[in-house]
């Protein structure tokens, strides 16, 4: 927190306010006025953030388990390795170069990396020809960090880079010469529930539970073909969500997978359990085994507005006559990525008349759905080709009869057109025949944890109402 807006702030309306500004005894004790403020405030903030940490872990019930034994890592990290270097001083009180952070941009190499730190093209060729330990650093990405240890003549002393969440290449000089260690951190999953109200928004109720905006969309993700989260929420709503989390070294370096979940909305309860069959497909079911997704998505551009409707009379704005509007309309930016409502085939990838380029879809027998005044195609689309719900097969555009950058849909079924911001759309595939069984015995076993785990939080909020 930077203290100085403050202290300008302060002392800006206490001049302008007080005719005598250097007698006022506010403005002779303002320093130590301002330094009591400064530190009232960090500790009202230190003990908010406490506060909001006992909160979390209240809200939070943390399940013994672990997929991977949890082996305290024995060894040395960056500062014991920095001790057991051989010191290559002149003089003894030369100080130790410290590891600092460099992050990786876009099109930087090693060598690049390297010779903006001023480190000798020669020590590179060392690096390179430690073989395959070092390989990693030939496949650097932006973002990436390495921790350099570099002597002020130039001397790299080590080099550290994160492989993945549970690798580390440490090169370290050792009696003049590089060597490389690649560190294993073993990964540990612990399964964590949490439940949560809704007051406000979905995000800030999930905040305040402990979720973070990464498994709050995630959640959504899963309920979303049921619930319109920005239209439908209530205050009262409430959620479960039992999911992993991954921490490396004891500490938590991200969120895993939900792995079952329920949503209270208004009056009906949805609730969703993650399953990966034996082929290796993962998805959310229903705990009976349906698919928790939608045959179709009801939108296919995200981020866009309904600028037609479908109608059987409508005057067309390019041919001024009145001609049946068989589809819908989404005005967005030239360029916005338009997307497969639902999984299919492409039996039509090209230029169509007043369509300009567009793209038809077929899924399954009965349905087709077509993409129209596209600017150009996603890569990979033609003829032929198998698209997945939601993947981007087209950009918006304006070619053939447009007036301005917009989609037009239409979705048919058995060769008619219906209109698809009402058509009731079929479910997806429930769960396949072969692994219905192992599915609901996993289900069941799901939903008694959540129900477990959710018991003595309604209890306490039935305590609470009393
Ligand atoms: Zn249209």
């Amino acid at each position: 927190m930077n203290p100085r807006p403050i202290v300008n702030c302060d002392y800006k309306s206490r001049t302008s306010t007080s005719p005598k500004p250097a007698t006022h005894p506010l403005i002779r004790y303002r320093w130590p006025l301002i330094a009591t403020a400064i530190v009232t405030i960090t500790i009202t903030l230190s003990l908010a953030t406490g506060d909001a940490e006992a909160m979390r872990s209240n809200s939070a019930t943390e399940i013994s388990q672990a997929q991977q034994p949890n082996i305290p890592l024995a060894l040395p990290r960056n500062d014991t390795l920095q001790q057991l270097k051989p010191v290559e001083q002149t003089t003894p009180l030369a100080t130790q170069p410290q590891p600092q952070i460099v992050r990786v941009n876009s099109g930087d190499s090693l060598s690049v990396i390297f010779s903006k730190q001023g480190i000798s093209a020669r020590q590179l060729q060392e690096i390179v020809a430690l073989g395959e330990q070092s390989t990693a650093l030939t496949r650097l990405y932006p973002g990436d960090e390495l921790r350099l240890t570099v002597s002020d003549e130039g001397q790299l002393q080590a080099l550290q880079y994160d492989i993945d969440d549970a690798q580390t290449l440490d090169i370290s000089r050792l009696d003049g010469r590089f060597q490389a260690t690649i560190i294993q951190h073993p990964l540990e999953t612990r399964v964590r529930h949490v439940h949560g109200i809704i007051n406000s928004s979905l995000f800030l109720s999930a905040q305040r539970a402990g979720l973070s905006d990464n498994l709050t969309m995630k959640l959504a993700g899963i309920f979303g073909w049921d619930i319109d989260f920005a239209l439908d929420i209530r205050q009262g709503d409430h959620f479960s969500v039992i999911y992993d989390e991954i921490f490396r070294d004891g500490e938590k370096i991200r969120d895993g997978d939900i792995h079952v979940a329920e949503f209270s909305n208004r009056k009906h309860t949805y609730s969703a359990v993650r399953y990966t069959d034996a082929s290796n497909r993962t998805d959310y079911y229903t705990p009976e085994g349906m698919s928790m997704r939608k045959a179709f998505l009801r939108t296919p551009v995200e981020f866009s507005r309904i600028s037609s409707r479908f109608s059987l009379h409508r005057k067309h704005p390019v041919l001024n006559r009145i001609r049946a509007h068989k589809g819908v309309d989404y005005a967005a930016p030239r360029g916005t990525p338009i997307k497969a409502t639902g999984d299919g085939k492409v039996v039509f990838r090209g230029t169509k008349g007043g369509y300009g380029k567009a793209i038809i879809l077929q899924h399954g027998q009965r349905y087709t759905t077509l993409y129209g005044h596209m600017s150009r195609f996603a890569k990979g689309i033609r003829n032929g080709k198998r698209v997945r719900q939601g993947q981007t097969i087209g950009y918006i555009g304006s070619s053939g009869l447009a007036t301005g950058p917009h989609l037009h849909y239409e979705f048919r079924l058995n060769g008619v057109h219906r209109n698809p911001l009402t058509v009731k759309f079929p479910e997806a595939s429930p769960i396949d025949k072969r692994y219905r069984d192992d599915f609901l015995a996993q289900a069941k076993q799901a939903m008694a944890r959540l129900a477990l785990l959710q018991a003595p939080q309604q209890l306490s909020m039935n305590s609470a109402v009393r």
